[in-house]
């Protein structure tokens, strides 16, 4: 079928993107589905920094590209096998949350309950294709790469049904999009990888989608959430949405305040030094931002010795998306976990080099790109 996807034409173009445009929205042809892949129409799709990260040359992928790896969508067509059984069955017409990180549940890492991304996703991943190797996209018989599975930025997508977890109807479309990454790796940060005791202090530092993300997962947790951004009105947000207190990173080390848990979701190498120094003797600090592969941080040995303080780097929130997403979405049911929060400006399609200026300059949460129906 033909689809309108944005195709990431160049890497590393000059600033402003709006002007530079390395990204075009194109005409493309999407195969139908092959055994095990399903074709979904998205409904809602979030710009996060890993998409920057490509667009930027920070984290290199093949071009061209199609974008967009957090989104939700209804499913449209089954291949041969995808519809599956039991409780993982699919169905055409399921609304499903597409993640960006395909778990074949078959590897040595997918056995290590979320500690390590799959082997065999994660390879599909770093060649453009789907699991199985194939490029279901093409424009005038050119293979175009697939973004770490999904390629989201488009009006439809075939994917590997394990690239993929089925939602209920009541979660609108926009809420089930950012549970596919922001919140899997946000959420997960905490959850998951900081492992907080009852009681204990969450500092989060570096307040985009991620970011936020863990804030809102802590406090509906019910931990004490402290916020740090160079950016006050990000401050100001993470204080608006329950957060107890908020600092600049120099703020923060002229308080002296710390934490048990500090989750480091910036992505650069000065905010995990943040992250640090912020964590209490004996805590954890938590890295799941994605520096440049370049980036070297300082850290005193000894503090982590004398002060028994643990690092832990965590891809994706050290996430299992069929075991994590059903328990986001109790607690957004609930009222715990206003996810919809997350959502700073919705656009269309054609904002998208805009979009990727705003995430840079860090004056976006999350950027929600919403398709129109039929
Ligand atoms: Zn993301
Ligand atoms: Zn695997």
């Amino acid at each position: 079928m033909n689809i309108t996807g944005a195709v990431l034409e160049e890497i590393g173009a000059t600033r402003p993107f709006a002007e530079s445009r390395p990204i075009t929205l194109s005409e493309l042809e999407l195969d139908d589905p092959g055994p095990g892949e399903i074709l979904v129409q998205i409904e809602a799709a979030g710009v996060c920094h890993s998409d920057l990260s490509v667009v930027d040359g920070n984290r290199v992928r093949p071009v061209p590209m199609l974008l967009g790896h957090e989104a939700a969508g209804r499913i449209l067509g089954l291949g041969a096998g995808a519809g599956g059984s039991g409780r993982s069955k699919l169905s055409v017409g399921d609304r499903v949350v597409i993640t960006f990180l395909p778990r074949c549940g078959a590897c040595a890492s997918c056995a290590t309950n979320g500690r390590l991304p799959c082997e065999i996703g994660t390879a599909a991943n770093n060649a453009g294709t789907l699991v199985g190797g194939e490029r279901r996209l093409s424009r005038d018989g050119v293979p175009v790469n697939h973004h770490l599975g999904v390629s989201a930025f488009a009006t439809h997508v075939v994917v590997n049904r394990t690239s993929v977890v089925r939602v209920d109807d009541d979660v609108p479309a926009d809420v089930a999009a950012v549970l596919g990454c922001a919140v899997l790796t946000g959420g997960g940060a905490v959850l998951n990888a900081g492992r907080p005791a009852l009681g204990d202090t969450v500092m989060v530092v570096g307040l985009g989608g991620v970011g936020m993300a863990a804030v809102l997962t802590a406090i509906a947790a019910g931990h004490p959430v402290v916020g740090v951004d160079t950016l006050p009105e990000k401050l100001e947000r993470a204080l608006a949405l329950g957060a107890s207190e908020a600092f600049t990173p120099a703020e923060l080390a002229e308080s002296g305040v710390t934490a048990s848990v500090v989750v480091e979701a910036a992505g650069n190498a000065r905010a995990f030094e943040t992250a640090i120094s912020g964590t209490s003797a004996g805590g954890t600090t938590v890295t799941v931002g994605l520096p440049s592969p370049t980036a070297m941080a300082s850290v005193s040995p000894l503090s982590l010795v004398a002060g028994a303080r643990t690092i832990v780097g965590s891809y994706l929130g050290s996430a299992v998306p069929q075991r994590d997403i059903p328990r986001y979405v109790e607690l957004w049911r609930a009222g715990r976990l206003p996810v919809e929060e997350l959502i700073s400006s919705r656009i269309s399609l054609d904002g998208i080099n805009r979009a990727m200026d705003d995430l840079a300059d860090g004056h976006a949460i999350r950027q929600l790109i919403e398709f129109s129906a039929p």
